[in-house]
């Protein structure tokens, strides 16, 4: 049976930087509806242009668009026997949308981690973390230093701080995360699949807790 995992948690707690780890040792595709928004950017589409408005004020995009290009990458057949889910759903309608489209295929949901950590552990995250240009590989200035400042360890592209790790823009991300996306813990809590990790602890301690929640075994 196909693996879905939802990785669920505010901005900065780590969800990216740990897709990528669970990704590869899982062997399924990590998708990331920011990376998603960001590429349709870079590429000038109109589904970029239509969402950076929102994500440079720290909005989120409105949900038909969102759920419109989430259904367009699960449908592609790397996605048939699962798919790590990172940054989507964010909204009931998106959750709700994600369990009917999966069902299509057979499958659903079967496991959300829920990563925590207190806002001020965020914002100086946030504040600190740097993108590569090519990949969206994570680093931070303190935390995950890469090895060269400026530039990605993995494959040399530019590293940059996203326009919306401004401080004013990510209060108003952790803002909306507690209206809009803290609903979904009990949404997820109530169908039995949430399990809470403490996101505030070394990177490694954290991928530990996480493979112990998606591979019991
Ligand atoms: P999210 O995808 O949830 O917004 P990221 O994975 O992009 O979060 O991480 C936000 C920032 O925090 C990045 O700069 C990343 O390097 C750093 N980071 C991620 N996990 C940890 C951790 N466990 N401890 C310290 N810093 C971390
Ligand atoms: P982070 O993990 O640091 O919160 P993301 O890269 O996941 O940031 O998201 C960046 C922005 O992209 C969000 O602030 C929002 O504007 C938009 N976005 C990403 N995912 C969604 C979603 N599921 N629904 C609506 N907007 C989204």
């Amino acid at each position: 049976m196909a693996t879905y995992i939802v990785l669920l948690g505010p901005p900065g707690v780590g969800k990216g930087t740990q897709a990528k780890i669970l990704a590869e040792r899982l062997a399924i595709p990590h998708i990331s509806s920011g990376d998603l928004f960001r590429e349709n950017i870079k590429n000038q589409t109109e589904l970029g242009r239509l969402a950076q408005a929102y994500m440079t004020k720290g909005e989120l995009v409105p949900d038909e668009v969102t759920i419109g290009m989430i259904r367009a990458r699960l449908t592609m057949p790397d996605c048939k026997g699962g798919a790590l889910l990172d940054g989507f759903p964010r909204t009931i309608r998106q959750a709700e949308a994600l369990e009917a489209l999966l069902a299509e295929f057979g499958g659903r949901v079967s496991c959300v981690p829920y990563l925590t950590a207190e806002p001020a552990v965020l914002v100086d995250r946030l504040s600190g973390r740097w993108t590569c240009r090519a990949q969206g590989h994570i680093f931070h200035e303190k935390y995950n230093p890469p090895q060269t400042p400026g530039i990605c360890d993995l494959d040399g592209s530019e590293l940059y701080q996203r326009e919306d790790d401004k401080r004013e823009t990510v209060e108003n991300r952790i803002r909306v995360y507690f209206e809009q996306t803290a609903p979904l813990v009990e949404y997820y809590r109530r169908l039995g699949r949430l399990f809470e990790i403490n996101g505030d602890q070394p990177i490694e301690a954290v991928t530990a807790a996480l493979l112990a929640v998606v591979n019991p075994s």
